[in-house]
């Protein structure tokens, strides 16, 4: 199925998450909402307890994202991009370009792109500059159906 469908067992909850919705309409969003005989019509083994659902069509699932990264490395490199290691922290200014040591020496450019996700804090700070970047622990849950139902 496209996309992800909300599901909500409170009436007062999905009429909120209805009105929500619709306010999101400025940014173009695509959604549709599920009254309760849609949502059973769509996922006929849901509980009877559910009242309705928002289907959201826009988000992009992908089941293997290690593929995915390795098809854009092959793809960087393939339109002459290379790959090189280095301590991302070693970066400094040198005669006004930048450099930053690698396992196969100094590189020196005029421009950086610094994307070391969560620890580019790291990078920043030793620079002087204050970015408010934290690392946020999440968690995410796998929960078994009753009876073996399933979702379509
Ligand atoms: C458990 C978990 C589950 C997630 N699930 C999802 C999901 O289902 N869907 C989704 O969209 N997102 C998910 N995310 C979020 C997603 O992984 C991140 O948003 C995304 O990876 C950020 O990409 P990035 O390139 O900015 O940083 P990263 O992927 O973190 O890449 C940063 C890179 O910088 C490198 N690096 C760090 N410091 C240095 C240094 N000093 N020198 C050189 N290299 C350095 C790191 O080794 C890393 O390879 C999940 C995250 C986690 C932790």
């Amino acid at each position: 199925a496209k996309g992800w469908i909300e599901v909500f067992r409170d009436p007062a909850l999905f009429e909120q998450a209805k009105a929500d919705a619709k306010g999101l309409s400025r940014y173009g969003l695509q959604f549709e909402i599920l009254e309760c005989g849609q949502l059973q019509a769509r996922e006929h083994q849901l509980d009877a307890s559910v009242v309705g659902g928002i289907h959201w069509l826009d988000p992009k699932t992908v089941n293997n994202p290690g593929a995915l990264t390795r098809g854009y490395a092959t793809l960087f490199m393939q339109r002459g991009g290379q790959f090189l290691h280095g301590d991302a922290r070693s970066l400094r200014q040198v005669d006004g370009q930048w450099q930053v040591d690698s396992r196969r020496g100094p590189i020196t450019a005029n421009e950086v792109v610094a994307c070391l996700g969560p620890q580019s804090a790291d990078l920043f700070s030793g620079l002087g500059y204050q970015i408010p970047l934290a690392i946020k622990r999440g968690y995410h849950m796998h929960y078994s159906t009753r009876d073996g139902a399933q979702l379509e």
